[in-house]
C-alpha cells in the first residue's frame, strides 16, 4: 500500500466524514489553525455534503438538492483544510494511520490507488446507515434515504411512477391506476416523507401532469410500535397521525413487516401490502469498516464506545462523533441519540477538546442538550417539542412556531458551516430561490 507524503513537523488531525458533525468541526479546526503548524485533513466518500434531514425532500423532488449541497473542494479551501476524496477502509492504530479504499469511476477503473494516511489524532464522524434489522427482502427490494443519490433514485422512480399513472389516465378517464408507496418507520423521517409525497403530488399537476392529482397517491406508513413519532408526547403525535390521515396516508401502528417482495410488503399481522415504491426508514445502525477498527470497542449496533470527553473507550487520540459514536453520559441509561443537533454539539465538544489538548489543557466532559424534537408535515403542518430553560422544560408547538424552529435548524447549519457572513447569504438566496424556482425538481 502506497502511503501518502506528509510533513511530519505538523500536527496533523484527520476527520473521516463531512456531515453533519464532521464537516463543522472542520471548518472550525481549519480556521482556528490554518496549515502553518497544522494539517487539518477531512475524509470524505462523497465529493459534495447535503444535510441529511433534508433528505425526504429532495426523494419527493420538492428540494434540488445541486442548490443546497456543498462541494467540499471549495468549501476547505475557504475555510483552510484539506479534503481528500475516499472511503475509509480501516486503522491502524499502532502506526496510528488511516487506510483509504481505492477510489474508482463509474466503471470500475481507479481513480486513486489504496493509500494510507498519517494522524496525529483522528476524529470518526462516518454516520450511520439504515438498519433492516437483516428482514429478508429488505435489501433487494427497498429504497433507503442514507445518501443524496438514494434520495434522487427514489424522486426518478417516483416521477416515473406518476407518469405512467397520468398517463393511463389520459388515456382511459376511467382508470384507477395508483402510485402505491409503501414507507416502514413511523419516526420523523417517514412521517416527514409521507406528508412530502402529497406536496409533490399537489406540485405535479401544476407542472403538466394536469390529470394527476394527489387522490391517485396511495401512501401506506407502517411501524410496529404502538403508535408513530415515539419521541413525542402523545397529543403531539396524535395531531400528526390525524393530520396524515386527512392528507389521504393510511397509517398502519402496531404492524411489523416480516419481509419485502419485488411487489409489496409482507406483515406479521396485517396481511400483504401491495406497493410500487418502498421506502425502509425504521432506524439507524453504524457501517461497518471493510477492514475494521483496530479494536476499538464497540456497542452491539457497531458503533464506537467513547468516553464523556468523545475519546474512544480505549485510545485517547481516537474520538468519535456524531451518529457513529455511542456516548452514554454518566447518570443516563441510553446513549445520547443519533441526531442532527447531537451531531452539532458534539462537533462543538471535539473542536474544543483538540484545542485543548494542543494546548496541553485537561479535557472538558460533553453535555447534550436536548432541544426537542419536530417533525414537519410539509406545509400542512409542523409539530413538535421544545426543551430547555428558555421555555420552562418542555413545551408543545405547533403550527407556525414550530415551522420557524423547524428551518432555524437548517439555518443554523448554514451558519456553522460557513460562518455567519456567508451562512447568512446562502440563506437570503435560499429564500430567494423558493419564490424564482420551479416549486419541484421535475428531473
Ligand atoms: C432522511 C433523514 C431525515 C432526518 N431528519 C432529522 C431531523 O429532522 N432532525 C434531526 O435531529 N436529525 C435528523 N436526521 C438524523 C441526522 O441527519 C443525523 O443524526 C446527522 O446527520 C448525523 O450527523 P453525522 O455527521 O454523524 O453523519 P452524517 O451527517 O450522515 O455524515 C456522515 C458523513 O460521512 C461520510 N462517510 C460515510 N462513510 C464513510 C466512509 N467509509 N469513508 C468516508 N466517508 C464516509 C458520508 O458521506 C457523510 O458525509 C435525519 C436523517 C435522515 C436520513
Amino acid at each position: 500500500m502506497q502511503q501518502a507524503s506528509s510533513t511530519q513537523k505538523k500536527t496533523q488531525i484527520v476527520i473521516v466524514g463531512g456531515g453533519a458533525a464532521g464537516l463543522e468541526l472542520a471548518r472550525k479546526l481549519g480556521a482556528r489553525y490554518g496549515r502553518k503548524h497544522h494539517d487539518i485533513i477531512l475524509v470524505d466518500r462523497n465529493r459534495t455534503h447535503i444535510w441529511k434531514p433534508l433528505l425526504h425532500e429532495v426523494a419527493a423532488g420538492s428540494l434540488d438538492a445541486s442548490l443546497d449541497e456543498v462541494g467540499y473542494r471549495s468549501h476547505c479551501r475557504r475555510w483552510g483544510y484539506r479534503y481528500l476524496y475516499g472511503s475509509l477502509d480501516g486503522i491502524d492504530r499502532t502506526a496510528r494511520r488511516v487506510h483509504i479504499a481505492p477510489v474508482l469511476d463509474p466503471k470500475g477503473r481507479e481513480i486513486v490507488g489504496a493509500h494510507s494516511v498519517r494522524y496525529d489524532y483522528l476524529v470518526l464522524a462516518y454516520g450511520s446507515v439504515t438498519n433492516d434489522f437483516g428482514t429478508p427482502g429488505v435489501a433487494e427490494n427497498c429504497l433507503f434515504l442514507d445518501s443524496r443519490t438514494q434520495a434522487d433514485s427514489f424522486r426518478d422512480q417516483l416521477l416515473d411512477h406518476c407518469l405512467r399513472v397520468s398517463r393511463a389516465m389520459t388515456e382511459d378517464p376511467q382508470s384507477d391506476a395508483r402510485v402505491r408507496i409503501a414507507i416502514v418507520g413511523g419516526g420523523a423521517t417517514g412521517v416527514e416523507l409521507a406528508a412530502e409525497l402529497y406536496n409533490a403530488a399537489d406540485g405535479l399537476s401544476y407542472y403538466g401532469l394536469e390529470v394527476f392529482d394527489r387522490n391517485r397517491l396511495d401512501v401506506t406508513l407502517l411501524e410496529a410500535g404502538p403508535r408513530i413519532l415515539p419521541a413525542l408526547p402523545d397529543r403531539l403525535a396524535g395531531a400528526a397521525h390525524e393530520e396524515l390521515e386527512v392528507l389521504g396516508v393510511k397509517v398502519m401502528a402496531g404492524t411489523s413487516v416480516t419481509a419485502a417482495t419485488a411487489t409489496g410488503m409482507e406483515t406479521g399481522n396485517a396481511g400483504f401490502v401491495p406497493a410500487d415504491l418502498m421506502i425502509w426508514a425504521a432506524g439507524v445502525k453504524a457501517a461497518r469498516i471493510p477492514l475494521g477498527l483496530d479494536g476499538l470497542e464497540l456497542s452491539r449496533g457497531d458503533q464506537i464506545i467513547v468516553r464523556p470527553t468523545l475519546q474512544s473507550a480505549n485510545d485517547d487520540r481516537v474520538f468519535a462523533i456524531g451518529d457513529c459514536a455511542s456516548c452514554t453520559l454518566p447518570g443516563r441509561e441510553r446513549p445520547v441519540p443519533p441526531r442532527a443537533q447531537a451531531a452539532h454539539q458534539m462537533a462543538d465538544t471535539a473542536f474544543h477538546n483538540l484545542v485543548r489538548l494542543q494546548e496541553g489543557k485537561p479535557l472538558r466532559d460533553f453535555v447534550y442538550r436536548d432541544h426537542g424534537s419536530l417533525v414537519s408535515l410539509s406545509r400542512f403542518s409542523t409539530v413538535g417539542s421544545l426543551m430547555g430553560k428558555l421555555v420552562g422544560g418542555r413545551m408543545a408547538v405547533e403550527g407556525r412556531l414550530a415551522r420557524f424552529v423547524y428551518l432555524s435548524l437548517y439555518r443554523m447549519h448554514l451558519l456553522a458551516v460557513h460562518g455567519w457572513l456567508r451562512g447568512a447569504a446562502l440563506i437570503t438566496v435560499s429564500h430567494i430561490n423558493r419564490i424564482v424556482r420551479p416549486r419541484l425538481k421535475l428531473h
